[in-house]
């Protein structure tokens, strides 16, 4: 008979500290995977922690609500915070570290000094959110410095996110993988979301013909008309020809006050 020994993450607020035991777990030439989170976690972030378990010998998870990407801070104050269902799932993943560092942890220079771009990060959802990317890219590259993954995971719901970073490894030659996942859904469309547990029962009823017009109008226009006449305040609707040259529809929504966001291949 095998026992299983439930797998009990260490838990750092200490970025120094999560950086000298990472420092040691390198010289033994293992290899670290990274998922950045901001808690909540939900089986988007699941299948994230899965593939990067799968992938590496040590599993970092951070979970941290990054403050500076907020830019209404009444949004940041209604961020679910859900810590035992997130302990829950990361010892469900096997998640070898955990790192939850407080505002003045992550920010001894009280965000004087930041990272930002200056093209893609004014666009789709950086013009409705001023200094919003600034945030993202400020903390990730704190994270990528104190962690130094191999690897880093990110879901693809957060499109315009994932281009960003990839842009800012390359532009600041960091030697760091990043690993992208398909958006996770749930069984009527809707993209899963942490923002989700916010909307009221009519306003989740209605939620997922947010994803099903994206993927149905015919083009982008189409779509915005048919997203008001479902009673949603459209933030944007695109489409945009990727590097790739594959086409992909980009969206923001409000239902009440939760702003949600997804993208579609078309
Ligand atoms: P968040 O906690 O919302 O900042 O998200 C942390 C990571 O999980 C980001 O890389 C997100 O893109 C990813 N993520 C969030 N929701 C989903 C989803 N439904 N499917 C796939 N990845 C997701």
């Amino acid at each position: 008979m095998t026992i299983k020994i439930p797998n009990v993450p260490k838990i750092f607020e200490s970025a120094k500290l999560l950086n000298q035991f990472l420092q040691s777990e390198r010289t033994r030439n293992l290899k670290i995977g990274f998922v950045p989170t901001m808690g909540a976690l939900h089986l988007g972030h699941q299948k994230l922690l899965e593939k990067a378990r799968s992938e590496n010998d040590v599993l970092v998870l951070s979970i941290f609500v990054n403050r500076t990407q907020f830019n209404d801070i009444a949004d940041f104050q209604k961020y679910p915070v859900t810590w035992d269902s997130d302990l829950a799932i990361a010892q469900k993943t096997n998640v070898d570290l955990i790192f939850n560092p407080s505002f003045s942890e992550m920010y001894p220079d009280d965000f004087s000094y930041q990272v930002s771009e200056t093209k893609l990060s004014l666009e789709l959802c950086g013009k409705s959110r001023p200094g919003h990317f600034d945030g993202v890219l400020t903390v990730v590259m704190k994270f990528l410095q104190i962690i130094q993954p191999n690897r880093v995971y990110f879901g693809e719901k957060d499109y315009q996110q994932l281009s960003l970073i990839e842009g800012m490894i390359k532009s600041f030659f960091l030697d760091i993988q990043l690993i992208s996942v398909s958006t996770v859904r749930e069984s009527d469309g809707l993209a899963m979301s942490s923002r989700n547990i916010r909307l009221t029962a009519d306003e989740r009823q209605i939620a997922p013909l947010f994803y099903k017009t994206l993927i149905t109008a015919s083009n982008a226009d189409e779509a915005y008309k048919i997203l008001e006449y479902h009673g949603f305040r459209v933030d944007y609707v695109e489409d945009r020809k990727l590097t790739d040259g594959k086409l992909r529809r980009f969206g923001a929504v409000y239902i009440g006050s939760v702003r949600l966001i997804d993208n579609v291949s078309i």
